[in-house]
Parts: C-alpha cells; structure tokens; sequence
C-alpha cells in the first residue's frame, strides 16, 4: 500500500473515531444523563402513591412519532420530557397502588439498578466460559426456585423474557421426552381448562402441534379441574386410540386465581404416564407463604412448571422462569452448537442458559432478580405475599358487604364478582357491570379489569403489586359503594 494511501485511510479513521465519540460519554456527561435520568425517575416514585392506575390520554403517546430517527441528536432533557408525557403517563401504570388488573406488575427499584448494572457492563450470561460468575447466579437463582416448587437435585430451568416463552419451553421440552413426531401429533392429547391461559395453546401452535387435540376438561363450582372428568377423558381417549400427552394445570388460573388440585392431577399423569406441566406464572411465588404452600401441594410431583418473577417476585416486566425435573430433557431440547462455539468449552457440571432454552445471546435477566432477594432479604418478599393473600380475603367479604354477587372464596389474590340485580334490571346485568368497570376506569385511581365467567360479565381484583396496601383497597370499596349509589 502506498503511503499516500495508507495516510488517507488513517486520516478516515481518526475522523470516523471522532464521529463516533458520541457513543461514548465522558464522566462529565454521563453525570449529566444520569442526573437527568434518575431525576426523571425520583419524580414518578414520589408521585407513585398518588399516580393513577390507569391514565386516559388523548394523544395515545403518538408524540413520540414528533421525533422520528434522523442524523441529529435532540436535547436529552427535553427527550425525557417527551418520554414521561408520551409514554410513562398514558395507559396502565402497573407499578401504581391502585392497579389491581390483569396481573399486576411491580417494578422494584432494586431490579431497576441491576438492569442498569447489567446493561452498563453488558456481562454475557448465555454460556458459563462468557460469564461464569452470571451463569452460577442464575443457576444457583433457578435452583432456589426448584427448592421452593420442591423438585430434586435433577431440575434445571431458565430465566426467560416471561411466562409465555417459559410455557413455550415445557412444552417443547414434553413434546421431546415423549418423541413425538408430526406423525403423532393428530393423536397427541392436552388437557387443560377453559381457565388455562391462551399462551398455552399459543406454546402448542408455536411448536408446530396445532393439529393435537385439546380437551377442555370440566372445571367445579371454584373453577378447578375436575380429576374425575380428566379420567374420564383420557379413558376415553384411549379407548378411541389417541394418545394422552401432556397434562396442564394451572396454579393461579387468571381470571379466578383458581389452582387446580396438583396433587390428584399428578396421581392422573403418573399412573397415566402423561407430562404434567403447572402453570403457576401468577401464583407461584405464593410458596414462600404457608397458604401457598398448601395450596400448591403437588407441584413437586410435576414434571414441569412455571413461575413469573415479574408477577409474584414484584419484577419489572420480563422474567418469567421455567423449571423442568430432569435436566437432561430440556437440555436435550434446546442443547445445540457452531464452529463459532468452539472456545465455549462446556464445564462439566454447570448448566448453561445458552443449552436450556431457544436464547442465544440475551438479557443478563438474573441480576435484576438476584439483587433485590440479596439486598431486602426474603421476609418482606414473603411478607408482601401474605399481605396480597389477606387483603384479596378483605376485599371478598367487604365487596359482598357491599351488595355485590361474588365468586368462589379466592384460592390465591385474585376476587372475581358483579353486580347481579334482581327484577327488571337483571336482563341490563352484563352492560350496568362494564358501566361500573368503565367507570373506574375513567376515574383511574384504581384500575380493574373484566373478564367473562359463566357467560356473564365479571370484574375482577387482583391483588399482587407490593405497592398495594389496605388504603388502596378501601379506595377501590369506596369508588364501587359511590357506584352503586349512584344505580339507584
Ligand atoms: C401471565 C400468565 C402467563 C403468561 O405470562 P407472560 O409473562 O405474560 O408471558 C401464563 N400463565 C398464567 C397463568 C399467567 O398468569
């Protein structure tokens, strides 16, 4: 090369260097940013105890598209406005007091800092040689839960982005153990409920099973499987010649908070040599309280099972784990490698992620879990469980009190009722309930959601984020006393 040439070409990369430098911010802007950024933090937690559960915009966040990517950069204090009036006001606020929909979130700060912490030094945790020290951490964090859910030294698990890609990973991993192959598939039977939820079946879709059959098995009065009707389905199935596969239950169905009875259901899938999978997305971590624990009874005999941390460890959105009892089945489902992966050596003895799930490359998702269990302990994690348990116990016998039908006692946090008129009013039931949960809505100091049971409309009130406390719960009473008064 001549030495013109190789002048010009070390002349471009200084320029290049140059262009590029924004990318990396020196302490002094970087102190800037993170003022900025934490400012902006520090002033929706100290509003969060009054910021509404639900937030009806008009705009629907579409100032956001007022900045579309272009070559220049925008003012970051005035980005951050942007961001707190476009996208962390408007809709749900899951890490208010107040919201008691779906299943609420949480968002503890302690997650927050590891997200940073882990972003910052965007440490691998895919594969034990990248990350060692990440990889035990969220070994030891899945072996934890194993210990809590009562599986043997045999488990593995996988922190994944949620409950429905963990959902996804059991039922690969059942659709393996059991070799199934597409031949087998129109014969390969699941059963579930109605109140199963539908990543369920969207896991079924996904791993190309869309042609099994699905039977939905009877539920009882409390909304729980009926293992009697779940024998009579697989006898029948049999006796047709099909082939009983996989067993779902649910530990916290979503609507009703209803779980299942897992230790007759496992009885059923052992005897029927069937997979038997919980979903305990939204009610696993109950297992750190002793009614949790009770009602879980059971999921010890599963052969896989779920657990949110985003739900019921308070979590910010994005970690759902999957445990499985035999290691070497979701291994031998998701365990693969390339020439690239030559130097990744396999440490006999320590499980990676990378060989344990669909992931590759991923969030470092253990230290946001790892650090808030390390930093507050267990105690007050248990102790916002139980508080959830007793206050979903409150609200059922405040809101009959109130006059309105309710459903089952509630098995975990989750009360399901509506308002049931008598007389003319009666046939209007249906529209006066989605008046009342339109209502607080619009209101947004609390934030219910509404679901279908029996055919009729229903509210419901979940109580899960650590945030949520008697005085929100005497707050949701008082709005659903003004609206009745105001029926009449
Ligand atoms: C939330 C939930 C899921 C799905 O989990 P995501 O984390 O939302 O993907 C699955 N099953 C149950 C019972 C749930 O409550």
């Amino acid at each position: 090369m001549s030495t013109t040439t190789k002048d010009a070409r070390l002349a471009k990369l200084r320029a290049l260097e140059r262009a590029a430098q924004p990318l990396d911010p020196g302490a002094n802007r970087r102190k800037k940013l993170r003022t900025l950024v934490f400012a902006a933090a520090e002033r929706f937690l100290r509003r969060i105890d009054s910021q509404r559960a639900f937030v009806e915009s008009e705009s629907k966040g579409s100032g956001v598209l007022d900045y579309p990517i272009s070559e220049q950069p925008i003012d970051a204090a005035k980005l951050l406005s942007v961001l707190e009036r476009e996208v962390i006001q408007p809709g749900g606020h899951p890490a208010s007091p107040g919201y008691l929909a779906y299943i609420p979130g949480g968002g503890l700060y302690h997650s927050a800092l590891g997200d940073y912490l882990a972003a910052v030094t965007d440490k691998y945790a895919g594969v034990f040689f990248a990350g060692p020290g990440a990889v035990r951490m969220e070994n030891m964090l899945i072996r934890w839960v194993a210990d809590l859910a009562g599986y043997p030294p045999t488990a593995a698990g996988n922190i994944a982005s949620g409950g429905s890609i963990a959902n996804l990973i059991a039922i690969t991993t059942a659709r393996d153990a059991h070799r199934l192959t597409s031949a087998d598939y129109p014969r390969a039977v699941v059963y579930l409920t109605e109140q199963a939820h539908h990543s369920i079946q969207k896991a079924l879709r996904v791993a190309g099973l869309a042609e099994a059959q699905i039977r939905s098995v009877a539920i009882d009065g409390r909304y729980r499987m009926r293992v009697d009707a779940l024998q009579h389905a697989i006898a029948a199935d049999r006796a047709a010649g099909l082939m009983p596969w996989l067993i779902a239950a649910a530990a916290g169905a979503t609507d009703t908070g209803a779980v299942d009875p897992l230790g007759d259901i496992a009885t059923v899938a052992a005897k029927e040599s069937c997979w038997f999978h919980v979903d305990a997305a939204y009610g696993g971590f109950f297992l750190l309280t002793d009614h949790g624990r009770q009602m879980l009874r059971g999921i010890e005999r599963s052969d896989s099972a779920i657990l949110d941390p985003h739900k019921g460890l308070f979590l910010p959105w994005g970690s759902g784990m999957v445990i499985v009892r035999d290691a070497r089945l979701l291994e031998a489902s998701n365990n693969y490698s390339g020439n690239y992966m030559q130097d990744a050596v396999r440490e006999a003895g320590v499980l990676s992620p990378a060989d344990l799930s669909p992931e590759l490359t991923k969030h470092f998702r253990g230290l946001r879990m790892w650090l808030p269990l390390m930093l507050a302990g267990l105690k007050p994690f248990r102790a916002a469980l139980e508080e959830k348990l007793l206050l979903a116990r409150y609200f059922y016998d405040e809101v009959k009190e109130l006059g309105f039908e309710t459903g089952p006692e509630p098995d975990l946090s989750i009360v399901t009722f509506r308002w049931a008129p008598r007389g003319p009013d009666a046939a209007r039931a249906d529209e006066i309930n989605r008046r009342i949960a339109d209502a607080l809505r619009a209101d947004g100091r609390i934030f219910m959601s509404t679901t279908i049971l029996d055919g009729k409309f229903t509210i419901r009130m979940a109580a899960l984020g650590f945030r949520t406390h008697r005085r929100d719960i005497d707050l949701a009473l008082r709005l659903l006393r003004e609206q009745v008064a105001a029926l009449s």
